[in-house]
């Protein structure tokens, strides 16, 4: 039988473990709720008031962070790491995963708030539950929420490794977070300006937690990950998970602050972006630059200063979002 710290290898393999809850020789709890979830419960006295939710795979070939997850998940099973902090394990996407591939049928990273039930289909379903489960983890009162969705990128970035940090009515952004992001080896950080379908998204708005969207460097197969450097983030992540949220630093100088100019949205199969497909996400983009043509002569002319691209994608589907025009942030 293979114990529930191995909780990437069953799920690569679609496996159900017999026994879905484990105590660890010191009496950790690791509890398996659903493929590809995995509750993990500290001793009630060790328990030091935060929920730590921990995702990767929502796109299956996104694999650095999968690894990442799962090195943490085996050294709380091997009782090396002693977790003070609850925490809910989630890869996101298991077929994509198996498969090696972003996704099935859709991004299920664009179904979140809600969007799943407008839509059918595999990932449609996984995102409901994706959210049930963020929810009931997220059902206790009184305690620090923390989420973390981890991913890398489809393209390089010239800076490599970066946040989005989601948008809520009324709800100002937090420095002691992003003087933890700044810890981790986060370059950038994005202030967003409004209500996403990103699953932290959807635990920020509707879950109150502080969420977080990671992008970590460019997406490779499982094992050949090299050249995606972690080390902060895991250092930052194990201290987390030992000790819960300690000391109140509010100096996150050094970490670029954007906020979203534009959205460039994608109207017709005659979208034309005009950047090369390797461009490197947050690339310099000039005054009165020509990005994007469209149907009805709709035309994306770059009037920002200090603007820069991320996630060009000319590729998706007509009325989603083929970029996103940054600008540098003012202030918090
Ligand atoms: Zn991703």
């Amino acid at each position: 039988m293979l114990s529930l710290g191995k909780l990437l290898d069953l799920t690569l393999a679609g496996r159900e473990p017999t026994e879905k809850i484990q105590l660890t020789a010191a009496g950790v709890r690791l509890h398996w709720l659903a493929e590809g979830a995995l509750e993990v419960s500290p001793l009630k006295a060790e328990d030091a008031g935060l929920d730590l939710l921990l995702s990767a795979g929502l796109h299956g070939n996104e694999t650095a962070p999968i690894e990442l997850l799962d090195r943490l998940l085996q050294a709380i099973a091997s009782g090396e790491l002693r977790p003070r902090v609850r925490i809910l394990f989630l890869l996101g996407n298991p077929e994509a995963m198996r498969r090696g591939e972003r996704y099935v049928e859709q991004d299920i990273n664009r179904l979140f708030s809600g969007r799943h039930e407008a839509a059918s289909g595999f990932e449609a379903l996984r995102a409901g539950e994706l959210e049930q489960l963020a929810a009931n983890f997220f059902s206790l009162a009184g305690r620090e929420r923390l989420h973390y969705d981890l991913h890398t990128a489809i393209r390089g970035s010239q800076i490599e490794q970066f946040a989005l940090y989601p948008y809520r009515d009324g709800c100002q952004h937090s420095a002691r977070q992003l003087t933890r992001l700044r810890d981790a080896g986060i370059g950038a950080v994005l202030l967003q300006n409004k209500t996403g379908i990103t699953f932290s998204s959807h635990t920020y708005a509707h879950l109150h937690a502080e969420a977080f969207t990671l992008e970590l460097g460019k997406a490779r197969p499982f094992g050949e990950n090299q050249g995606v450097n972690l080390s902060r983030l895991e250092a930052v992540l194990r201290d987390l998970i030992a000790h819960g949220c300690t000391g109140g630093d509010e100096d996150f100088s050094g970490l670029q602050l954007f906020v979203v100019a534009r959205e460039v949205i994608k109207h017709s199969d005659g979208f034309q972006l005009h950047l090369a497909p390797d461009v490197e996400n947050f690339t310099a983009l000039p005054k009165g630059f020509l990005l994007a043509e469209d149907i009805a002569g709709s035309r994306w002319l770059i009037e920002e200063e200090g603007a820069r691209i991320i996630f060009p994608n000319p590729k998706v589907k007509n009325g989603l979002r083929a970029g996103i025009i940054v600008v540098p942030a003012v202030s918090l």
